[in-house]
């Protein structure tokens, strides 16, 4: 399969780089890279109907990817998850067309695998033989499966008080677990200056770029899954927004090919009432987030009381006509149940929160009953059995 990567590009300044090199941020301005393609000659090669004969794995979507051969790909099988219509939450909410896109049935039991998995074999394929990654659980998780299978070195930074299903992934993989007082961002610190130390990789979101380019393969996913067309609202629990950034770079590549019509889908961020960082931000129509400083909140995935890429997410929200709204924890525990017992969706929180975002959406009047509408699950409720009582 042809490779189409042209280039890096700095989100910041717009400057252009070669993509030949294992790369982080940008030189130019210390800020997020975007990979870059030919989609014109991509156009003129590639009939968009021709992925859908192909196997279902993210890897459908491989001209899009940065490999130079897809057939080198670090792989589990990751993606191809279902888009699920749930006809009875939707009616009970008054709406129609209320998917939920489950990332649950993803190699270790979130979408964190299809980043890990464009970035560690991209690495791969520009010489990395070890990685760093800071992570708050899921992160690692992925990282450690895929570092497994590909034979690479990895050394995992996470706050001392991660899901204990995580820490204990590591142990199953024999990764090098370090545990951190203190949160994410510590975490980061550390990461990047052992990587320093040894050489290695530091894997961090969106501190490379090429995890945003697995994860908009979830967004190219649900176009070809509605036959090609484009949902209206996306709803998506934010940390450090990889897959709500890296969702809206694919339907631009989707739109840009003329893959797909009409008008890219809103984003709504959901965070937790006790780390809103971008919601609060977004109400003051600030184009940058000031740091969280008393994280209160039990939903992991939702603990990044400072985004690196803000100043993108932000300005999806804001593209995109979309909002961003806080929920409360204990709702969102409720909504996991709700999930479970009307949909048979063993969600995990972050996923369940977006069904409390969705619900305070239509109360303000946000969505419309004929509208397709489609919540993130994240990941698989398996790994958070925890937070639920007996
Ligand atoms: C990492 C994670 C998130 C947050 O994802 P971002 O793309 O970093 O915003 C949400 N849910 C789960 C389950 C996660 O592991
Ligand atoms: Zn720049």
């Amino acid at each position: 399969m042809a490779c189409y990567l042209s280039h890096l590009e700095c989100t910041e300044c717009g400057k252009m780089l070669p993509a030949d090199k294992l790369i982080g941020v940008s030189r130019c301005c210390g800020k997020v890279l975007f990979a870059r393609y030919d989609l014109e000659e991509l156009g003129s090669n590639l009939d968009r109907d021709r992925l859908a004969e192909r196997p279902g794995d993210m890897w459908r979507f491989a001209e899009l990817l940065p490999l130079a051969d897809a057939a080198d790909a670090i792989s589990l099988g990751e993606g191809g998850t279902p888009l699920l219509h749930l006809r009875k939450l939707g009616a009970m909410l008054g709406l129609r067309r209320l998917f939920i896109k489950d990332e649950g049935v993803n190699p270790t039991g979130t979408f964190k695998a299809r980043g890990i998995a464009a970035a560690i074999s991209k690495a791969c394929e520009l010489g990395a033989t070890g990685f760093t990654l800071p992570s708050a659980g899921n992160a690692a998780g992925a990282a450690l499966a895929y570092c497994a299978r590909g034979g690479m070195k990895l050394q995992v930074f996470m706050p001392r008080d991660a899901p204990e299903s995580n820490k204990k992934e590591c142990c199953l993989a024999g990764a090098q677990l370090n545990l951190v007082d203190g949160l994410i961002g510590e975490a980061g610190r550390l990461s990047a200056a052992v990587a320093k130390e040894h050489g290695f990789f530091d894997l961090a979101t969106l501190k490379e770029p090429y995890r945003a380019e697995g994860k908009k393969t979830m967004g190219m996913e649900v176009a070809l899954q509605l036959g090609w067309t484009l949902p209206d609202l996306i709803i998506y629990p934010t940390g450090g927004g990889t897959g709500l950034i890296g969702m809206h770079k694919g339907f631009e590549e989707l739109l840009a090919l003329g893959w797909v019509e009409g008008r890219m889908p809103r984003f709504a961020s959901i965070q937790s009432s006790g780390c809103q960082p971008i919601v609060k931000a977004f109400a003051a129509g600030r184009s940058v987030a000031e740091p969280w400083l008393d994280v209160q909140t039990a939903i992991d995935g939702l603990r990044v009381p400072s985004a690196f890429a803000d100043y993108l997410i932000l300005r999806v929200l804001r593209e995109s006509g979309g909002t961003a709204v806080a929920v409360d924890d204990t709702e969102t525990v409720g909504a996991m149940y709700e999930l479970a017992a009307t949909e048979g969706i063993i969600a995990c929180p972050e996923g369940a929160a977006t069904l409390v975002g969705c619900k305070r959406l239509i109360d303000d009047g946000m969505i419309d009953a004929d509208e397709t509408v489609v919540l993130m699950n994240t990941g698989s409720g398996y790994k958070y059995m925890h937070l639920v009582g007996e």
